[in-house]
């Protein structure tokens, strides 16, 4: 069925209007076959009821259920647009903020990652604005690469990304963490071949708290990233409340 539908479905406007032209050809054409095979309508036959209303109906419930595929393929696309990034494909902010809040309701245990691209204005700068976007989707596929299927990972802001490690204790955060302050190497344009440049990312960690509203702890992940930044970049810093508040 799923097969038929795919190939019945436009993927297109000019698509939807071919559809709808050949099935009134269709329509024309049964009508003209069926006639010749059983001669001019003879209402007294229940069979030419029977077969007349699947000859010219059956195409026009053909044409309705086209459209109503269609119409689920948009909405789909449409749904896709709205909750994902365009340039990574990762979680946008409020998809990001939706899904943590959900993980958060189900589990008390789990660590928030605050993540920002070191020095990133500098690459947009020598290389171009092309290889910044390059070196964001690098960086967004090595987050994916370092997760779990129920971690959350969002691009939050221009290049800043968050995390959220479901059943992770901080401590356990800290060696994904170690992994994630590594280069991460990317190449300035497509059509190099070389992944010749790097980035790091810093990173402001805290644990969960359940109770307090997820833009709260993100401010306090916001607080430990910029003690990382202040501290040198490229490392993972931990909340605590001996941090200073900037
Ligand atoms: P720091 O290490 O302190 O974080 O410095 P930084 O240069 O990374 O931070 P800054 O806030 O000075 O610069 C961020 C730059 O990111 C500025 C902005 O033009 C760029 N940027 C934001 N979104 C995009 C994007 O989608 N693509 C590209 N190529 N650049 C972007
Ligand atoms: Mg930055
Ligand atoms: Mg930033």
């Amino acid at each position: 069925m799923e097969k038929l539908l795919r190939l019945i479905e436009p993927n297109s406007r000019s698509a939807l209007v071919g559809r709808l032209v050949g099935t009134i050809g269709l329509i024309a054409l049964a009508n003209g076959v069926f006639f010749k095979l059983y001669g001019p309508p003879d209402p007294s036959n229940p069979l030419f009821h029977l077969l007349h209303a699947i000859v010219v109906g059956g195409p026009f419930a053909m044409f309705g259920l086209i459209i109503l595929v269609y119409q689920a393929r948009v909405q789909r696309k449409l749904s896709h647009l709205s909750r994902k990034d365009g340039l990574t494909g990762l979680n946008n902010r409020r998809t990001f903020m939706e899904c943590t809040d959900r993980r958060r309701e189900a589990r008390a245990i789990g660590t928030l990652l605050l993540l920002d691209a070191d020095h990133f204005k500098r690459i947009n700068d020598s290389y171009g604005h092309q290889a910044g976007d390059i070196c964001l989707q690098s960086i967004a596929e090595t987050l994916r690469r370092n997760v779990r299927r129920d971690d959350v990972v969002g691009r939050i802001g221009g290049e800043e990304f968050a995390i959220f490690l479901c059943d992770t204790t901080v401590e356990q955060a800290r060696i994904i963490g170690e992994r994630l302050t590594k280069p991460i190497s990317f190449h300035a344009n497509e059509s190099s071949t070389e992944a010749n440049l790097s980035v790091t990312l810093s990173i402001g960690a805290t644990e969960n708290h359940p109770g307090l509203p997820l833009n709260k702890m993100l401010a306090l992940a916001d607080q430990a990233l910029y003690q990382a930044k202040a501290e040198g970049r490229a490392r993972m810093v931990v909340w605590d409340e001996q941090l200073p508040v900037h």
